[in-house]
């Protein structure tokens, strides 16, 4: 892309400003600059874009489709600033004018397209494939409403609609003529043809109009721009011309239009959990048979080749079993609306699809009920009950020592479609999200597929952008770096390893604890301004930001709070470093135990905050809203990271590399990808506790432990328990009766418990180390250095070579 000096940027902007919003800039407001910037870096990408696309037409280049029903993008211009190489001579040019980039930055409405990690990783990943020059689009789901807006009032969640679309979305460009249809419901006829085979015509469906919204996906300073593609749901052409008629029908057509546009109204706010609903269904089918169609029209148009051939030119990665169908649709576009057999369209679905695993909890798994797949999607359900018959046919003859395990693999039983099993059976890949989380799968909740299929499971450990996590939000880090290391690490992340050779060198580690010291003002700053309270910039940064869940157990956290502030009303002259605690945390608007803890950690903060007795030791701090945008502002300030899940339960987290790669050290369970942070970083550079995967496992299949016996044993537990049922921490109208219950007579279920002693011994240790400055900054630079193995350019590139077999 083209370079500019200062100067010569600062006439374009004057100039865009004048023909664009009629402004001098003294007169232009922050949110006029934010346009005319967005404008001006869409001119710059627009060239590549189409020769990027050009470039894979001529090439005839082998492609890959990333579905997933959430894209959390988060905000756009910085990031495509600094990837089309303009943010520095941007910043300078906005400080000569007098003007502060964050300002202006800030008036783009977060694109929270997803819920949490699946919906992060969806957008690193689109990242690092525009940047590492491989040919890969994202598809998508238009949602008006993102992911919810949460306030906290009176510690209690209140959920606002996200209607992220109010103004002007400047990356995005409507491709009407790129439309396709989408049928729900109806009936399904067979007709005999000429040459004995059936025809499939359906009767009487819902038509609904898929339009594609093109969001540019701009590579690092390569001149890759690629596609994010998100589908909005319309009503057909036709259907809306009957609106704008005479009619006494009007009031039914209207209520139809909102149905209809119902389809991408709203993003669900469940994170790893799943509800039956027909609409959630109706979005899946929806994101699948648009994308699915809009990739045979332009396979067809590209390559010079039969759809028989389509799977040697793309692959279809689903991210997770949410898009699932695309099995069956593949197969009914392949067969009914192309000519293909079954054999034929078989053989190319199954070498086309691959699934992505992101979960083993139970309460995550997809299982549709029959009758509603039936209803709604009736020849994709003939086709998903064929696909199933021949799959259990073929573990009857095939397979005889399977046999007793052919209720439990089907894709249909119980009345239910096990979409799982549909997305194993109906792919050539399956992978989980890191190394013990693929190995859970293949030992314990896959075995008899793994024994079937053993060669498709393969382990890809998640990863984050360094792009986005390091360069742009910590840019004074990324300065210390390169002064170190030169400039080789933002194209190559592995080399951050030669920081390694600076951990010994006090002028590195001053500078790193000055940068560190800077990031945490900021965020203090930021602290005050949003909920009043100051904080000790001095006190360390404990910070655990995450959906809230049970599994990841904010809970013992906020105890462990409880027992320091118990600790310091005993013994006030107590010696111990101050520590703030930040919490950042949206709940699913209906679990209710989720929003229970979110309302115990405001209670503690406004006793611990105020209590004047505790000579401002502790701190806690819950910031409202928690999304990418603030997760930008966190990290960089964050000292000591939480990853306290239950171990077995998290599959990778993606949270934990970025605090890592911005030199916080881990306090954590064996669990997800925290154990690959380990073995890199060694038992001296990080805090594990707790119990381990295997044993967790063991106490679920031997019922548990007793949570009781703990109360009953352990003093410092038992005074928290009472707090929260009895004391101070519990009086009145607010009692957490439900977290006390929940623990002591549903036997703990996530081992807060039985985690908490090791849990205050692992953070008595971290307390010791923070002493020794010297010594902790040595660990927080090996943190930094091993990092790079965490960037999600490592992971795309296994992916590529191993799954998509892309060049
Ligand atoms: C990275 C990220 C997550 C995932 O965090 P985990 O700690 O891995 O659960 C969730 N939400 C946002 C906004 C993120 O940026």
């Amino acid at each position: 892309m083209k370079t500019y000096s200062k100067e010569a940027f600062v006439t374009l902007l004057e100039d865009k400003l004048t023909r664009k919003r009629r402004k001098h800039i003294e007169d232009a407001s922050d949110k006029d600059l934010y346009y005319v910037i967005s404008s001006i870096v869409k001119d710059e990408l627009t060239p590549q874009w189409l020769k990027t696309k050009e470039n894979y037409q001529k090439n005839e280049t082998r492609q890959v489709y990333y579905l997933s029903m959430e894209f959390l993008i988060g905000r756009l211009l910085e990031s495509n600033l600094l990837n089309c190489g303009l943010l520095d001579v941007c910043n300078a040019a906005l400080k000569d004018l007098g003007r502060n980039p964050e300002d202006i930055f800030k008036h783009e409405h977060d694109a929270g397209l997803g819920n949490g990690g699946l919906g992060r990783l969806a957008a690193c990943f689109l990242d690092s494939i525009a940047s590492l020059n491989y040919a890969g689009h994202g598809s998508g789901i238009r949602y008006r409403y993102g992911l919810f807006e949460q306030r906290i009032i009176h510690g209690n969640q209140i959920e606002l609609p996200d209607y992220w679309l109010k103004e002007e979305y400047p990356w995005e460009t409507r491709k009407s003529d790129e439309s396709v249809e989408v049928h729900f419901g109806g009936t399904v006829h067979m007709h005999p043809k000429s040459d004995g085979s059936l025809e499939f015509v359906y009767q009487d469906t819902d038509k609904v109009t898929a339009v594609p919204y093109d969001v540019p996906v701009v590579g690092y300073q390569n001149n890759v721009v690629n596609t994010l593609r998100l589908w909005s749901a319309e009503l057909s052409p036709e259907e809306s011309d009957i609106l704008s008629e005479p009619s006494n029908q009007y009031y039914h057509h209207l209520d139809h239009t909102h149905s209809v546009e119902q389809i991408s109204g709203f993003l669900y706010p469940d994170d790893s959990s799943y509800e039956g609903k027909e609409l959630r269904l109706k979005q899946q089918f929806f994101l699948v048979s648009a994308t699915i169609q809009g990739i045979i029209i332009k396979f067809k148009r590209n390559f010079d080749l039969p759809l028989t051939k389509m799977h040697e030119k793309i692959v279809i990665q689903i991210n997770d079993t949410h898009p699932s169908l695309a099995v069956p649709e593949l197969m009914r576009l392949l067969m009914d609306e192309e000519g293909l057999s079954w054999d034929e369209a078989w053989k190319v679905t199954t070498n086309t699809i691959a699934y992505t695993n992101h979960t083993t909890l139970s309460e995550a798994l997809e299982k549709w009920s029959t009758s509603l797949v039936k209803q709604l999607l009736p020849r994709v359900y003939m086709i998903i009950d064929e696909i199933n018959e021949r799959f259990c046919q073929g573990l009857w003859f095939d397979h005889p020592e399977m046999r007793d395990k052919i209720p439990e693999l089907a894709i249909i039983s119980d009345e239910q479609v096990h979409m799982a099993h549909l997305a194993i059976i109906g792919s050539f890949s399956v992978n989980g999200v890191a190394r013990i989380h693929t190995e859970i799968l293949k030992k314990k909740e896959m075995k008899n597929f793994y024994h079937l299929f053993p060669k498709r499971f393969n382990n890809k450990t998640n990863g984050i952008t360094h792009r986005r996590w390091l360069l742009q939000v910590n840019p004074c880090l990324s300065e210390a770096i390169t002064d170190v290391i030169g400039p080789q690490w933002i194209k190559h992340p592995n080399k951050l390893i030669s920081l390694l050779r600076y951990s010994n060198d006090a002028p590195f580690l001053d500078k790193i604890d000055q940068v560190k010291r800077k990031n945490k003002q900021t965020l203090a700053e930021l602290i005050h301004k949003q909920t009043g309270v100051a904080i000790d910039e001095e006190s360390i940064f404990d910070v655990q930001i995450k959906r809230l869940h049970e599994y990841k157990r904010q809970l013992l956290n906020i105890f462990h709070v409880i027992y320091l502030y118990n600790e310091l009303k005993e013994n006030p002259s107590m010696d111990i470093t101050p520590r703030t605690f930040i919490f950042g945390a949206k709940a699913a608007p209906s679990y209710h135990l989720a929003k229970e803890v979110i309302k115990l950690i405001h209670h503690v903060a406004s006793i611990v905050n105020f209590d004047k007795g505790i000579n401002d030791k502790l701190k806690v701090i819950f910031l409202e809203n928690y999304n990418v945008s603030l997760a930008e502002k966190i990290i960089p300030a964050a000292d000591i990271s939480e990853q306290i899940s239950t171990a077995s339960k998290e599959a990778s987290g993606t949270g934990n590399m970025k605090m890592m790669m911005n030199g916080a050290l881990t306090i954590g369970t064996l669990d997800g990808a925290n154990i690959e942070i380990r073995d890199l970083v060694g038992d001296e550079n990080i805090f594990i506790f707790g119990l381990k995967a295997q044993e967790v496992l063991n106490y679920y299949q031997h019922g548990g432990y007793i949570a009781k016996d703990i109360y009953n044993t352990d003093d410092r537990v038992r005074k928290i328990l009472d707090q929260l049922h009895y004391g101070e921490f519990g009086a009145q109208e607010i009692e957490f009766k439900d977290i006390f219950y929940n623990i002591l007579y549903h036997n703990d279920p996530y081992f807060v418990l039985k985690d908490f002693d090791p849990y205050i011994e692992s953070h008595e240790l971290v307390e010791r180390a923070y002493r020794n400055k010297r010594e902790w900054q040595k660990m927080s630079v090996t943190n930094i250095a091993y990092s790079g193995k965490f960037s999600s350019d490592r992971t795309i590139k296994e992916y590529a070579s191993e799954i998509w077999k892309l060049r």
